[in-house]
């Protein structure tokens, strides 16, 4: 039992050091061994029953009675094409859903959580699936625990362990208690830390004593949520109008058959014929290429740097219009450098390349307890950790208070650590016989517990004079963009507990940092405000130096469209949310603001999108539209929480995946409007003609093949359609907004009933050239073989073209690049080439009953076919005109 056994055993036993960590040849050998640190997850569905559930569909069903009742009454080609074409469907299907499945899996190893363990006596980052049993695993808050521990060490670790025991209040951690009852419940094991639970407070370390299924979360077989398919509104949408079109369907068959036997035509022909019909109507392939569309859409996204979590987000992103987005390293470069400090009335200027500087003794006093409160490491230009903390360092360098002499002789023994509702931090460090407080952070913050300051070396009282000059101090050093820490310290004799450290200190001084923004941030920000969408910052910085960055950066104009956290509480919720949409700029908020100005804004009808990396993060990134969660600096808390993780932490990611989002969404729609336009022109065709007791221009498995075999390609084809240069102009996409909204609708309809007639009007062609007419009865074979050829090949052909009309609702196909979209261009040559072939290859003409066409043929029906596409073009060119 591990928790009973005292951490020297531990080591021994898995034979590690705990100063160094297992070595790297080690870890791989125990990896062998081990395995990989994963829980299993459900088997994976194989190839063949991806197939077989492709067959899963009322469609299928239908066809394959059809290829029954074929074989029955002998039409045995009937029955090869009907199954030829089943099986190609479920081919064409499983492709899609394995591309599909491959995409999502690609992303979610993108986001598997990562751990840092020591190595060689180094700390390293890991995937949390290469952990092994004996790795030292270091715990901060935010990060999920990798595996079963035993700690080692503990520093105000509080671990909530609600993944195993259902409790959500953390609970504290202690890695020196050593428990002797074997029968210690699992959330009293106050040494121990658990796979998939959560550090939310402080640090520790420990050693793993169980990976992967071995752990408490493995015995009990409980898996994560890692495969949820999550329907997008848009997807539900179209499913439900996948539904009505198949009643519709079915009703159109039994109308056309109850007219067929008033009208004494064949029956089985007949039936066969509302079969196709049906075929044609059902809009099956609608969700195979949505689904493929948006899975191929947030590929493209990952590799802009923006991780989509879940796919509906993709269709909220298009709507987006409020970015409310952190300063420090979305907007900025969290590149942070010291260039002033203050002690006792002196503002210094610090140069960036400064070396071996003197310091006066204050200064001296400030550069110590900024250096020794601090969890960075900086070492020959090289840092980790925090920025701000890495630039104090830094500092300290250039008078060479370095903070490894610091640490030899100022031991820390205990520390508060930072969180950005106290905007503080401390440590308790050894001084002479006694011990020292240091704390630093917000200068507000340390006024309210400071009591005394330093100057000239004296402790004197903290008057309202002094405590203006500091404040005085700070708005100018905030003016020009600078962040400003303050750092105060306090003796003491024995040691203190966290909450008794940050009272009645001694004020010392403060530094500025810069922090420039992000050179490309400018310009996507002049992008959103184009594209509709008001970007906010937010951030726990001061306030003059937040205005003045956002207005550097284009976001605000003045310090009157800013509010502070305590002015937020000051005002009440209703008057607030009232006002909200003056505001660009709150400073000085904690996570618990963020919630409330999500609040607001959402109430004023807007979609939200909101950036956060802290433990404290996770609510507002869940009740914002869109989470936007920071990957480098980012915990496992907040990526959890969000929709999108930003590989690269910048906030012009987060733009460019709302131009995504928007084209993905235009794509989903262009396919979705063209499919249905093609549709509804083989129901068309076949309904007029019905009706008014002519001869049919399509024979059931020509239906068949144009449906399912030259529909797909081209659809596809405009779901991955190059995006828009000018979709950054349009206002943001009501979500209420109807599919069909903006003329959609009627441009299907009209599509539809344009290719149905020249269909028609082709056939007619056919048997007029022949000397007959439509009406005659006794039209020879061979000329309604020639007819139903040409209404077969003008009907792909148009739809064909049709479909490079339906790249843009506005913009003439020469305008978006005519040969733009090449997977467009190269499905419509296949199509054409398919065409050719079907009607030129003997035995597949045969099966089809179809010929061979003369180029003078060719010629027509090429006539024919680009009638749609151009009609179409002429509509737009009439709209365009109005728009001016
Ligand atoms: P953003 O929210 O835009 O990322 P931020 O980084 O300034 O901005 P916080 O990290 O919440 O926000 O910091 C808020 C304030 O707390 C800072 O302005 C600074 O005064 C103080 N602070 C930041 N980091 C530390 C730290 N490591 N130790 C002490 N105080 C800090």
């Amino acid at each position: 039992m591990w928790f009973s056994k005292s951490q020297e055993d531990v080591f021994k036993e898995l034979q590690v050091s705990p100063a160094t960590g297992l070595s790297e040849e080690e870890a791989k050998k125990r990896l062998e061994q081990y395995g990989r640190n994963k829980l299993k997850g459900k088997p994976k569905k194989s190839l063949i029953s991806l197939f077989l559930s492709q067959l899963k569909d009322m469609l299928i069903y239908v066809l394959l009675g059809a290829a029954v009742i074929t074989i029955v009454i002998e039409e045995y080609t009937d029955a090869v094409i009907i199954l030829m074409v089943v099986f190609l469907n479920a081919i064409i299907g499983v492709a899609q859903e394995y591309k599909a499945e491959k995409a999502v899996e690609a992303l979610q190893k993108m986001t598997t959580p990562k751990s840092l363990v020591r190595r060689d006596g180094e700390t390293v980052e890991i995937n949390s699936e290469e952990v092994v049993p004996g790795d030292i695993v270091i715990l901060d808050a935010g990060r999920y625990v990798p595996a079963d521990l035993r700690l080692i060490e503990s520093a105000n670790l509080q671990i909530e362990e609600s993944a195993l025991t259902g409790e959500s209040v953390p609970s504290e951690k202690n890695a020196t208690s050593l428990l002797t009852d074997p029968k210690t419940p699992i959330g009293d094991k106050v040494n121990m830390a658990f796979m998939s639970t959560l550090t939310t407070y402080g640090r520790g370390e420990g050693v793993v004593v169980a990976t992967a299924m071995d752990t408490e979360i493995g015995k009990i077989a409980k898996i994560l949520d890692e495969d949820h398919t999550e329907m997008t509104p848009l997807q539900k949408r179209l499913e439900e109008l996948g539904k009505i079109l198949g009643f519709l369907a079915i009703g159109v068959c039994i109308l056309i058959f109850a007219i067929a036997f008033i009208q004494k035509r064949d029956l089985m022909d007949m039936f066969l014929t509302a079969i196709s019909l049906a075929v044609a109507a059902i809009p099956e392939g609608l969700a195979a290429i949505v689904a493929i569309v948006l899975a191929l859409g947030v590929t493209r996204m990952s590799k802009i740097n923006a991780i989509v979590k879940k796919l509906p987000s993709v269709e909220t992103l298009g709507s987006v219009n409020i970015i409310c987005s952190d300063k420090t390293g979305t907007l900025t470069q969290n590149k942070m450098t010291v260039v002033k400090h203050y002690t006792q009335g002196v503002l210094s200027d610090v140069a960036q390349t400064a070396s071996n500087l003197t310091a006066n003794e204050d200064e001296a006093e400030l550069i110590k307890s900024l250096v020794l409160c601090n969890d960075a490491t900086y070492e020959e230009g090289q840092g980790t950790g925090d920025p701000t903390e890495i630039a104090l360092i830094a500092l300290g360098d250039k008078y060479n208070l370095t903070k490894e002499a610091l640490n030899e002789k100022h031991e820390r023994v205990s520390e508060f650590p930072f969180d950005s509702d106290r905007k503080l931090m401390s440590t308790l460090n050894k001084e002479g016989n006694g011990y020292r407080v240091h704390t630093k952070g917000a200068i507000d913050s340390i006024l309210k517990i400071a009591s005394t300051a330093l100057v000239d070396g004296r402790i004197v009282p903290l008057t309202e004079q002094l405590k203006e000059d500091f404040l005085k101090t700070t708005e100018e050093m905030s003016d020009s963009a600078l962040r400003v820490l303050g750092a105060a310290f306090k003796d003491t004799e024995q040691m203190l507990e966290p909450e008794e450290m940050e009272k009645d200190l001694t004020l010392i001084g403060l530094v500025g940092m810069i922090d420039p923004p992000r050179l490309e941030v400018k310009a996507s920000i002049a992008e959103a405000k184009s594209a509709g969408i008001t970007p906010i910052m937010i951030t726990g910085d001061h306030k003059n130096t937040a205005v003045a960055i956002a207005k550097e950066l284009g976001i605000a104009d003045s310090i009157e469209q800013s509010l502070t956290g305590a002015e937020i509480d000051a005002m009440d919720e209703k008057a607030f949310s009232d006002n909200i949409n003056n505001y660009r700029v709150f400073a000085r908020v904690s996570p618990e603001h963020k919630v409330k100005i999500v609040r607001a804004f959402k109430a004023q009808g807007n979609i939200v999108s909101m950036t956060g990396d802290g433990v404290n993060d996770a609510p507002s990134l869940k009740y914002a539209d869109i989470g936007v969660a920071m990957g480098i600096t980012g915990t496992d808390v907040s990526k959890g929480a969000s929709d999108m993780i930003l590989t690269d932490d910048n906030f012009t990611t987060i733009v460019k995946a709302i131009e995504e989002g928007r084209n993905i969404y235009n794509n989903i729609k262009k396919a979705v409007i063209f499919l249905l336009s093609c549709n509804l022109g083989e129901v068309v065709t076949i309904l007029v003609s019905i009706l008014f007791s002519w001869p049919i221009p399509l024979l059931p498995t020509q239906i068949l093949w144009i449906n399912l075999v030259t529909d797909s390609l081209p659809a596809i084809s405009l779901g991955v359609d190059p995006g828009d240069k000018d979709v950054m102009k349009q206002k943001p996409r009501s979500p209420k907004e109807s599919f069909f909204a903006g003329g959609a609708g009627i441009r299907a309809i009209l599509g539809g009933v344009l290719i149905g007639i020249i269909t028609l009007l082709a056939f007619y062609y056919g048997i007029w050239e022949h000397g007959y007419r439509i009406s005659d009865p006794d039209i020879p074979k061979e000329v309604m073989t020639y007819a139903r050829t040409m209404s077969f090949v003008v009907i792909a052909a148009s739809q064909l073209f049709y479909s490079l009309s339906m790249r843009h609702s506005i913009k003439s196909i020469l305008s978006v690049g005519l040969l733009k979209n090449k997977l467009l261009i190269l499905a419509i040559a296949l199509g054409l080439f398919l065409q050719l072939v079907v009607i030129s290859v003997p035995f597949l003409a045969g099966a089809f009953q179809v010929h061979n066409l003369s180029l003078q043929d060719w010629g027509i029906v090429f006539g024919f076919a680009l009638i749609p596409l151009v009609v179409n073009e002429i509509i737009k060119m009439v709209l365009r005109m109005k728009k001016k």
